[in-house]
């Protein structure tokens, strides 16, 4: 134990990322990463941006601003950047939790909402997903929290439907619920739209999974202006320059390329739902998926065995050592020829047992 650490930390067990090995070492499918390069023009905008990184960087995002709204239909007070959408659930966090405050979230999610209540030192209520993995909405009703909701959710890949997080607004009137849509691209769709209708919704988001930036570090909040006012009292009292230039320009570039990402994400569906079925046929066990990952369990190899077996044949997927999801592996969809060699991969590991 560190002598300096306080102590108020002294147990914060901090988040594991999945492993980043050097490029070109394997095939990386363990931290949904999008498997495509940038558009041309994206690496040229890029570049010239470099020129200007001696200012510091534009604190309303002014291009990137318009850019997403062309895109995404919400601008001006209404949204956020942030240095990936870790940083923007973490304001949020910051924002709407406290001492009189705690969070409520699932037992199957994304990792960093326990590790950011633990770091704010604020009481949890965890809830367990149903045997299905599916999250059940009336939990969350009156909890008297801030909700956090990953939609589709990580790792299972499961989606609540526009009602369902309705009903979850409706019965939480006085707390803020946040929904964290890092997977929207590839589902049925955002929610984005209702921050119109409820006060209390906030939607989080990113360009690591879809748009191809998970190194360039860009996330989003969508919401109503008060509480962007919020947030934005947090964010300027941490990082006002949260998104570099670098990053800025990038994010600009692609919004204005968005056709070709757009291409991009229906081939990785499309990959995904192809890859389903060959694993069913080899008798995995796949949850419908409505992200660029699939959860899947064999019922004669176990989870850890195949992430291991994966990995001598320069495969990197990622399992978690964890109650109730032990038996499973989660596996990133990348393109399809990559999909294709983790498919005889994982017929020669059946058939050797
Ligand atoms: C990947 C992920 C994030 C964070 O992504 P950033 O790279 O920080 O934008 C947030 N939530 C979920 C559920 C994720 O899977």
């Amino acid at each position: 134990m560190s002598w300096a650490l306080n102590k108020r930390l002294s147990a914060l067990k901090a988040y594991v990322p999945g492993e980043q090995p050097e490029p070109g070492k394997y095939i990386k499918l363990n931290t949904n990463e999008f498997p495509y390069p940038p558009s041309p023009a994206v690496a040229e905008e890029t570049a010239n941006s470099v020129l200007n990184m001696n200012l510091y960087s534009d604190l309303n995002c002014t291009k990137l601003k318009a850019n997403f709204e062309k895109v995404f239909g919400f601008g001006g007070e209404n949204v956020i950047f942030t240095n990936g959408s870790d940083e923007a659930l973490y304001l949020c966090f910051l924002a709407f939790c406290g001492p009189d405050k705690g969070v409520a979230f699932a037992d199957l999610t994304y990792g960093f909402y326990s590790v950011y209540a633990d770091l704010c030192g604020l009481e949890k209520t965890v809830l367990p997903l149903d045997s299905d993995f599916k999250l059940i909405p009336e939990d969350y009703y009156n909890c008297g929290k801030t909700v956090f909701i990953a939609n589709p959710n990580a790792p299972t890949g499961l989606k609540l439907t526009v009602e369902e997080i309705e009903g979850i607004l409706n019965n939480n009137k006085n707390d803020v619920v946040v929904i964290d849509e890092a997977y929207v691209d590839f589902s049925d769709g955002s929610c984005a739209k209702l921050t119109e209708k409820y006060n209390n919704l906030v939607v989080v988001g990113t360009f690591s999974k879809s748009r191809g930036m998970a190194g360039a570090r860009l996330g989003y909040i969508i919401t109503n202006s008060d509480l962007v006012k919020d947030i934005e009292t947090v964010k300027y009292s941490i990082n006002p320059y949260n998104v570099n230039s670098l990053t800025q320009a990038t994010g600009a570039a692609v919004l204005e390329n968005d056709e070709y990402y757009k291409d991009c994400i229906a081939e990785i569906c499309e990959t995904r739902d192809d890859f389903t079925k060959n694993l069913k046929k080899i008798d995995f066990e796949v949850i419908p998926s409505q992200t660029n990952f699939v959860f899947a369990k064999h019922n004669e190899i176990s989870g850890k065995d195949i992430a291991n077996k994966l990995r001598e044949k320069g495969i990197l997927i990622r399992h978690f050592d964890k109650e109730r999801i032990a038996d499973y592996v989660r596996i990133t969809i990348g393109t399809p020829d990559q999909m294709e060699r983790v498919y005889i991969a994982l017929e020669e590991i059946i058939g050797g047992k």
